[in-house]
């Protein structure tokens, strides 16, 4: 049984943490590098739920994509919620480490995963990383499609295969309009719309996009935005990371057992669809607005 140490060293060769944005707090919050490791966890978001389910699974290791603490902090008192979920790691044994904008970069990273959801081809990164010589790295992906797609058909495939979430897919543009190249890129993309503008694509999928970004990037291009729920499009790194860590367990002969949370973090918990609603990608015309999502049961991406 491996210790957390030599862990965290095959987790910090999959993203160096010196790969990590500068405003970024990655790494191990929570551990003691000698205690062995025998299950896994992986998540999205290091919430007091995700924490309890991993007391219950009985992983030695939680695994999670945003950080816990973002900024400097004085107190882990179990009286707030941050506090409550260290007190809880801690008391159960549970070592927690974080991998953010140093996994968003990564080759493959999580807005590869999100493609690979998808069935799209990833062409390259949206936003190169200087850094690297090969090209490889960087945020966001530009993808093609595997097949021709109306924006229509994607937003209905992002909305099939990502895991169920109150939002499901917002859509602006054309529903009918064809897409060959898309971009994407996994949490919050409006920041990336100079990219986006110069690769090209016809439609771009991401997460929390604001009035002020869409409207201008809409104005400015003809292009179709897919916006679906931040925890969404991240989560399916979670499957991708998890399945990495599979393997180095099984080279090094670890026997490690790897879970991937479902439990769905999106803090929308519900959607009320307008009375008349003006368009629809995904209701033929005359059908009833359809009713809330089910936030509780993520659908299996594939
Ligand atoms: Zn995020």
């Amino acid at each position: 049984m491996p210790r957390l140490s030599e862990v965290i060293t095959a987790l910090e060769n999959l993203w160096p943490a010196e790969r990590a944005e500068s405003w970024d707090a990655v790494g191990t919050v929570v551990g003691d590098p000698g205690q062995e490791v025998s299950r896994v966890l992986f998540a999205v978001d290091p919430v007091q739920e995700i924490v309890d389910e991993a007391v219950k699974l009985g992983a030695d290791l939680l695994v999670t994509h945003h950080p816990l603490y973002l900024r400097g902090t004085t107190t882990v008192a179990a009286s707030t919620f941050k506090g409550r979920v260290v007190h809880t790691l801690i008391k159960n044994d549970i070592a927690l480490h974080v991998a953010h904008t140093n996994a968003d970069t990564a080759d493959p990273g999580v807005s590869d995963a999100l493609a690979g959801a998808l069935d799209l081809r990833v062409v390259g990164p949206l936003v190169p990383d200087p850094t690297d010589p090969e090209g490889r790295r960087g945020l966001g992906r530009v993808c093609e499609t595997d097949q021709p797609l109306t924006v229509r058909e994607l937003a209905d495939r992002a909305a099939a295969r990502l895991p169920a979430t109150a939002q499901g897919i917002r859509v602006a543009g054309d529903p009918g309009a064809p897409v060959r190249r898309v971009a994407v890129s996994g949490g919050s993309g409006d920041s990336l719309f100079d990219h986006v503008r110069a690769a090209g694509v016809d439609a771009f999928l991401t997460a929390d996009l604001r009035h002020h970004p869409a409207s201008e990037a809409r104005a400015q291009h003809p292009l179709a935005l897919l916006d679906a729920a931040h925890w969404a499009t991240e989560w399916p790194w979670c499957e991708l990371a998890a399945a990495q860590l599979d393997e180095i367990s099984d080279r090094h002969g670890w026997g490690l057992r790897v879970h991937v949370s479902r439990t769905v973090t999106d803090p929308w918990t519900a959607h009320a669809a307008s009375a008349r609603p003006s368009s629809s990608t995904t209701a033929p015309p005359g059908n009833a607005p359809s009713a809330p999502s089910e936030p509780d049961s993520p659908g299996a991406p594939n």
